[in-house]
């Protein structure tokens, strides 16, 4: 759509049990388009009376056949959403950025990987294996995979539909089904991947897409006794919160939390290299990732050069209307995530030196857009390093040699990711062996694929996504013990 061109305003329903339906309150509220602030779309704004039902259709699914599907049909059906997620990408790319503020040509590839991941998940259904256990008796003794039953799944607004498919795939592979509660700002492209679920042979109630806030539908969602696991992506103040309530029922719980990623580079790293990498692994997405490198430790001796050089790029990077392909940063997805961000950059002109940006993106009238800002001289106990910040806010500590480096970088509640970036190969695996981090990469940061795991250390969350780690977290494990003797145990 050409800029200026006002979008029209369409009302959304939700799906429970395969029927599109309104909230049971027929409340609505509002979604944006954060790069002009206007509302684009309402959609139902569910309770737990919505919650309740939703959670009985996912049940009486799982209860009435979709736990006995065969893992082939499981398979064909995730194949193709996957073929339908790929032929409707444009619009999905072009609705995912409108609502995110991503700029078109990541959320291009964000769509390409919500149609991989389905792919994967659907090969790996066939894949579910079990054992014949070693065990020193006459007897055969066998382990099980059965599908752990409903899944409560709950994202985040940074990758909408790629954080669903991250959450749905494994889950329908394994047999589960599933209550989907997308984030507040972000509804839109799960809600119309849900438009095709009748048409690739998904039972009703299969997969129920409650749209709704956090402490109205998604708490609810957490304490239901009925549901077996949450599976949750977010901030970690929530995390904490939701493994409190699902204490009460002991659901099975995965928290994929925050981070406050170091982004390690080594004097002997390739310079040019090392300067892309730092502005990629911290500003791509607008910032607005989990394992975002913001914590960018540099060895002294390149210090002042590396401030420098990175400043001076990020200084260029294009800001503009996320649909244009040359723009390389839009605005941030909400006024709430702007204000923090915003807060952050005024915290952090008190406690270190600022290289570039600081405030709001003055050139633009309407929209949250603000700079791309690095802070140096950080320490690392400054809020701005200590904190998740969520958005385009680069703090530059230096390190003078390898265990100093490590020790900083350790230094942090979160373990979420890591990177390091030298040509010293002896030095990059003792690194790697040393950071307390779910991933590290070694001269890059952010690349993440279906076929390996991802999750974080210490505060940063537990269990796994991806791969076959991913689908491992929506299996329960069953013994079975098959006594071979046909005396009598003759014990008494
Ligand atoms: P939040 O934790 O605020 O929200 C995440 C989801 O939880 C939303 O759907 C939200 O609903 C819901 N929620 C909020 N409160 C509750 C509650 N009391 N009970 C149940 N559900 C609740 O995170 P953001 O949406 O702000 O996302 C950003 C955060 O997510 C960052 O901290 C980021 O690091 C983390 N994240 C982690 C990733 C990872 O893989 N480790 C990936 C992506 C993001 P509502 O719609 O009301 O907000």
């Amino acid at each position: 759509m050409p800029t200026g061109v006002k979008a029209e305003v369409r009302t959304y329903q939700m799906l429970i049990e395969g029927e599109w339906v309104e909230s049971a309150s027929k409340k609505t509220f509002p979604v944006y388009d954060p790069s002009t602030e206007e509302v684009i779309a309402q959609v139902p704004d569910a309770n737990k009376e919505d919650v309740d039902r939703a959670v009985a259709a996912a049940r009486k699914a799982f209860e009435s056949g979709w736990g006995q599907t065969t893992a082939q049909e499981r398979g064909r059906i995730l194949f193709r959403l996957a073929e339908r997620v790929r032929k409707e990408s444009a619009m999905l790319a072009e609705l995912e950025s409108r609502n995110s503020g991503k700029p078109i040509v990541e959320a291009e590839f964000d769509i390409a990987d919500v149609a991989t991941c389905f792919e994967y998940y659907g090969g790996l259904a066939t894949k579910i294996l079990g054992y014949v256990n070693p065990v020193p008796d006459n007897a055969l003794s066998l382990t099980l995979k059965e599908p752990i039953g409903v899944a409560g799944q709950i994202i985040p607004w940074n990758y909408p539909l790629l954080m669903g498919a991250w959450k749905l795939a494994p889950a329908l592979a394994a047999g589960c089904t599933c209550v989907l509660k997308p984030a507040e700002q972000t509804p839109l492209t799960v809600l119309e991947m849900a438009n095709w679920f009748s048409d690739i042979g998904l039972p009703p109630g299969v997969v129920n897409i409650v749209t709704g806030f956090g402490e109205t539908a998604g708490a609810p969602l957490v304490q239901h006794p009925e549901v077996n696991k949450i599976a949750f992506t977010g901030s970690a103040a929530v995390g904490k919160a939701i493994v409190k309530m699902a204490a009460d029922t002991v659901k099975r719980v995965t928290l994929e939390l925050g981070g406050k990623s170091p982004n390690i580079f080594f004097a002997d790293a390739d310079f040019e290299a090392a300067i892309d990498g730092a502005l990629f692994g911290v500003f791509i997405n607008q910032g607005e990732v989990c394992s975002a490198g913001s914590r960018i430790l540099v060895q002294r001796s390149i210090y002042p050069k590396f401030v420098e050089a990175m400043s001076e790029k990020a200084k260029k990077i294009k800001l503009g209307n996320p649909l244009e392909r040359e723009t390389k940063m839009g605005p941030l997805v909400s006024k709430e995530q702007f204000d923090r961000v915003r807060s952050y950059q005024e915290a952090g002109k008190k406690e270190a030196k600022l290289a570039a940006g600081g405030g709001r993106a003055e050139k633009f009238s309407r929209g949250f857009y603000v700079e791309p800002t690095i802070f140096y001289d950080v320490s690392n106990s400054a809020k701005i390093a200590r904190e998740e910040i969520f958005g385009p806010v680069a703090s530059v500590i230096p390190f003078e040699n390898e265990s100093d480096a490590v020790k900083i970088a350790n230094d942090s509640p979160y373990g979420l990711a890591a990177a390091v970036w030298t040509r010293d190969i002896f030095k990059a695996m003792r690194a790697v062996k040393a950071l307390r981090a779910g991933i590290v990469w070694v001269n890059h940061m952010q690349p993440t694929y279906v076929e390996a795991p991802w999750g974080g250390y210490k505060q940063s969350g537990f269990g796994r996504e991806l791969g076959p780690w991913g689908i491992e977290e929506y299996l329960e494990t069953k013994q079975v013990h098959i006594n071979l003797n046909e005396q009598p145990i003759g014990w008494y």
